[in-house]
C-alpha cells in the first residue's frame, strides 16, 4: 500500500522540484531569446559550411530529428522554431557557433538538460546543446563533468566510485544549468549547493576564449558561475566538483489528514531548517487531485536515528501520521527515489529518443507545468499559514512545496558566491497543471508575498516576476553586471532576465 501510494508521490515530487510559467515563457522566450532579428541573416550556404566545420552535429528544419531536437522538457515550449541546433562535441564546436553567431548576427542560446522553466533554453536562432559533452569521471576527491551531463548519470557514475555531489532531484535536469543558478538538493544541508561544491568551471566567453576559471583565475567569472544564473556570461563545457563519499541514508514519506495542514506547516517550519546538517526534508500540500499533506525527506544516518529525530516533528503536529514509509537503502538507490525512478533502471530514467542523452528506452516523461516561487527568509505567521491552506485547499490541480534550507547552505556568507540566499529556511514553489494554472499561481503567489517577501531562486525563473534582479540576486546584482560588461560587452547572451 505503502510503496504504491508514496511512488505516486515521489514521481510527483520531482515534477514539483520544477517550476514554469508556461504560456507568458513561450511567449517571452520565442521573442526575447531569440527575438533579435539577424540583420543580415544566413545563407543556407552559410549554415552548411558551420555544420561541416562541427566535430559535433548540426540539426536544422527539415532534419528528421529536427522535431526532437527543438524540444525542451516542458512541452508547454513546443511551439518554438529554432534555426538550428548545434550538438557541440568539445569546446572548439563551441567557439565555432558563436563566431557564427556574431558574424551574422544571429541570436545565440545556451543549453544543457532543457529545463528551463521559462523556455529561455531555446529560441528562433542558434541552439547551442551542450548534451554530447557529458562524460563524468572522478578520482582522488574531485570529479569532472561535462556540462551536458544530466543528474542521473552524475549520481550513477560517481556512485560507482562510493562518491557524489550535492545536486537536484530530476534526473534529467542538466548540470549546467543546474550549477550556474546554485542547484538545491536533498544533501544541501549537509554539503552545501552544487555551486558550493564548484572548485573549477571551462567555459567559452562570447569572444571564442575558452577559459578555465577558479578562485585565482578569473576569480571574478567563476564567482559569478556560482549562482548567477545560465545563459549570462559564456557556454560552460565543464565543471569540476569537489566529492563526498557516499553511504546509506533513510528516506521517509509521512502523510497526515488534511485538517492537519495547519499544525504541519507550523511545526515543520520551525523544525526543518534547524534540525542537524544530515537531516533533510520538504513539505508537501497538495491538492491533485484531492487534498494531500505530506512531509517526506533523507536522513544521511541509519532509520533507528531518522525516526528518533522525527519524533519531536510528529509531537508538534500533534498526531501520529496516518501513513508512514521509513526506509533505509543505498545512497544511489536513494537518489533514484527521489528522482521518481524508483523501480526502473539508470537507462529508462531518461527521455526516449535517439539523440545525446537520450536512450532508447527512455521512459522518463515530459511534463506541462507552470510554477512561480519564494525564498522564506522567515517563518510563516500563523495569519500566513491560513492563508497558504486557504489557497492551496481552493479548486484546481496545484501544489505547494516547501524544501529546507539551512544548515551548510547557511553557513556561506551572501556574496561568497553569486547565490545570496544564505539567510533563507526554505524555498517555496507553487506548482500547478497547464489549464487553469495562470489564475491559481498568480493569485497563490500574490497572496503569499507579504508574508515571504520578494526573494526568488533563479533556477525557478520566472517571466511573470517583476523586480527579478533584486528577488533572484540581492545585494550580488551590481557585481554580477560588472562581469556581465567585461565578459559579454556586446551583449551576446542575451534573454529578457539576462544580467
Ligand atoms: C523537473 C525539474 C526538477 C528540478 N529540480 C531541481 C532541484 O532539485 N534543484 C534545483 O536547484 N533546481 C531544480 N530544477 C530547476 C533547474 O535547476 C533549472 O531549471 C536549471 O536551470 C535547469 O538546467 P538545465 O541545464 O536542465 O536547463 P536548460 O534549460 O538547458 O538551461 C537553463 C538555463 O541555463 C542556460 N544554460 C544551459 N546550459 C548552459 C551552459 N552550458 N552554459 C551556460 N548556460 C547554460 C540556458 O541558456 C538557460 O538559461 C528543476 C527543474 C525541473 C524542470
Amino acid at each position: 500500500m505503502h510503496a504504491a501510494l508514496d511512488r505516486r508521490n515521489l514521481l510527483r515530487l520531482s515534477a514539483f522540484a520544477a517550476a514554469a510559467a508556461a504560456t507568458a515563457g513561450a511567449r517571452a522566450a520565442s521573442g526575447a531569446s531569440a527575438g533579435t532579428a539577424a540583420r543580415t541573416g544566413p545563407t543556407p550556404s552559410d549554415w552548411t559550411s558551420l555544420g561541416r566545420g562541427l566535430a559535433g552535429r548540426l540539426i536544422r528544419p527539415g532534419d528528421a530529428s529536427y522535431d526532437a531536437a527543438r524540444r525542451l522538457y516542458n512541452p508547454s515550449f513546443d511551439g518554438i522554431r529554432p534555426s538550428a541546433v548545434a550538438y557541440c562535441a568539445n569546446p572548439s564546436d563551441v567557439a565555432e557557433c558563436l563566431t557564427f553567431a556574431k558574424r551574422l548576427g544571429v541570436p545565440v542560446t545556451s543549453r544543457s538538460g532543457g529545463h528551463s522553466y521559462a523556455g529561455w533554453s531555446t529560441g528562433t536562432g542558434l541552439v547551442i546543446d551542450v548534451s554530447r559533452m557529458n562524460t563524468v569521471r572522478a578520482a582522488s576527491g574531485r570529479a569532472v563533468v561535462g556540462a551536458g551531463a544530466q543528474l542521473v548519470d552524475v549520481y550513477d557514475r560517481l556512485a560507482a566510485r562510493g562518491v557524489s555531489i550535492p545536486a537536484g532531484s530530476c534526473p534529467t535536469v542538466g548540470v549546467a544549468g543546474l550549477t550556474l543558478g546554485g542547484g538545491i538538493g536533498v544533501v544541501a544541508r549537509k554539503y552545501g549547493l552544487t555551486c558550493d561544491v564548484l572548485e573549477s568551471l571551462q567555459i567559452v566567453t562570447a569572444d571564442g576564449r575558452v577559459l578555465t576559471c577558479d578562485a585565482d583565475h578569473d576569480p571574478d567569472l567563476y564567482w559569478a558561475s556560482r549562482g548567477g544564473g545560465g545563459g549570462n556570461f559564456g557556454v560552460a563545457v565543464s565543471f569540476t566538483f569537489r566529492t563526498h563519499a557516499t553511504r546509506d541514508v533513510t528516506l521517509f514519506f509521512l502523510h497526515w489528514p488534511w485538517s492537519r495542514a495547519r499544525k504541519a506547516v507550523a511545526a515543520w517550519q520551525a523544525w526543518a531548517p534547524f534540525a542537524p546538517d544530515a537531516m533533510w526534508s520538504n513539505l508537501h500540500l497538495s491538492q491533485d487531485p484531492a487534498l494531500d499533506l505530506q512531509i517526506g525527506g533523507l536522513y544521511l544516518g541509519p532509520r533507528a536515528e531518522c525516526e528518533r529525530l522525527l519524533e519531536p516533528l510528529i509531537a508538534k503536529i500533534g498526531r501520529e501520521p496516518s501513513s508512514r514509509y521509513v526506509v533505509q537503502t543505498s545512497y544511489r538507490d536513494a537518489m533514484m527515489v527521489e528522482a521518481g525512478c524508483p523501480s526502473g533502471t539508470v537507462s529508462q530514467c531518461h527521455r526516449a529518443g535517439t539523440l545525446p542523452n537520450q536512450t532508447a528506452d527512455g521512459r522518463f516523461p515530459r511534463d506541462a507545468f507552470s510554477a512561480k516561487s519564494h525564498m522564506a527568509y522567515r517563518p510563516l505567521s500563523s495569519s500566513g499559514i491560513g492563508t497558504l491552506v486557504d489557497r492551496i485547499a481552493r479548486p484546481g490541480r496545484h501544489t505547494v512545496l516547501l524544501d529546507a534550507l539551512g544548515g551548510a547552505v547557511g553557513r556561506v556568507r551572501p556574496d561568497a558566491t553569486a547565490f545570496p540566499h544564505r539567510g533563507a529556511l526554505f524555498s517555496v514553489q507553487y506548482y500547478a497543471h497547464r489549464a487553469g494554472a495562470a489564475a491559481w499561481l498568480r493569485a497563490a503567489h500574490a497572496a503569499m508575498g507579504p508574508h515571504f517577501g520578494d526573494h526568488a531562486y533563479v533556477n525557478y525563473i520566472d517571466p511573470g516576476l517583476s523586480g527579478w534582479r533584486q528577488a533572484y540576486y540581492g545585494g550580488n546584482a551590481g557585481r554580477l553586471a560588472k562581469v556581465k560588461a567585461t565578459y559579454d560587452p556586446g551583449r551576446l547572451f542575451r534573454f529578457p532576465q539576462a544580467i
